[in-house]
């Protein structure tokens, strides 16, 4: 990558996002404040028409991955790195990337030659493991590791039957993109199944006799994603308020618990009645943040 080419992933739509989560980017490079020029504009237009899907190369190729198993997938292109299909990964050179275990050789050299990304509404799930260091602490390490194992498993399938990205394994924990132009217009509904068939799996794992306790959180919001980061730490992610709300939310969600913001909720179309609400402090906002409360475990009917 051209000096030029590493200012131009550091400048634009990076500015313009908002809270960058500072685990994706390098905290001693500077960020060149510098307008955007029309190279930067080019590549910011190409990745809008990507990621709302008017360019249907990027659709194309995930609809053709997406039917061979299995998960998890190359976050970009959806080529499967477990079960049968990463033959076929293989041998079209779309196997794991050193260093990035969600995304292939192919799509890794290509987000390096086109930095960029765009500004669009996605909803984005967190769900992870409650109190791990305790429960590591009660039981052997070969058996929280083949339980954390399972879950990730757990994690990945629901994402991947409901149209989701696994952006990230966490040390015990997942983060998962819902964008418009894979899993279509119903993002945040489909985020929503996601979550709950997710807990529902969950609930089914057990560590040390007990349910594994894991929480979850669902946010829908507009969030900058594409290529961030730069050389060894080049990724494609989510950046934004919408993705630390997300988090957040993931984070306070007890054992067995969905928090649903208020805006994914409404995103979904789902009715109010009958739900169960709750108030949420969130560090650097103003008014508390009102969120739906699920125990998906008990909506056996959804999963
Ligand atoms: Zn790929």
């Amino acid at each position: 990558m051209t000096d030029d080419e590493q200012r131009g992933a550091a400048s634009g739509p990076l500015d313009a996002a908002g809270a960058i989560a500072a685990a994706s980017w390098p905290q001693d490079e500077p960020i060149d404040p510098r307008e955007p020029t029309p190279a930067d504009e080019a590549t910011n237009a190409l990745w809008r028409a990507r990621l709302l899907g008017t360019d249907p190369g990027l659709r194309q190729i995930r609809r053709t991955f997406g039917r061979i198993p299995s998960p998890p997938r190359c976050k970009v292109c959806s080529a499967p790195f477990h079960g049968p299909g990463r033959i076929f990964t293989r041998l079209w050179l779309r196997g794991e990337s050193p260093g990035h275990p969600l995304i292939c050789n192919s799509c890794i050299g290509s987000l390096a030659k086109h930095p960029g990304g765009a500004e669009i509404e996605i909803s984005i799930v967190f769900a992870d493991v409650r109190g791990s260091t305790g429960l590591a602490e009660r039981t052997s390490a070969a058996e929280f590791r083949g339980v954390l194992q399972r879950f990730y498993e757990v994690s990945a399938q629901a994402i991947d039957r409901n149209g989701g990205i696994v952006d990230k394994f966490l040390g015990d924990g997942v983060m998962a993109l819902f964008i418009p132009v894979l899993t279509g217009e119903m993002h945040a509904g489909r985020a929503l199944q996601a979550a709950r068939e997710l807990l529902g799996g969950a609930s089914r794992l057990r560590v040390g006799g007990d349910i594994l306790p894991v929480g979850a959180g669902l946010h829908t919001g507009i969030a900058f994603v594409g290529a961030v980061g730069s050389g060894d730490k080049l990724d494609f992610s989510a950046l934004g308020d919408t993705v630390n709300v997300a988090a957040r939310l993931g984070s306070v969600a007890a054992a067995g618990e969905l928090l649903v913001s208020r805006a994914a909720w409404d995103a979904t179309g789902l009715p109010l009645e009958g739900a169960s609400f709750r108030e949420l402090e969130v560090r650097g906002r103003a008014t508390a943040l009102e969120v739906i409360v699920e125990r998906p475990s008990d909506v056996t009917a959804t999963t």
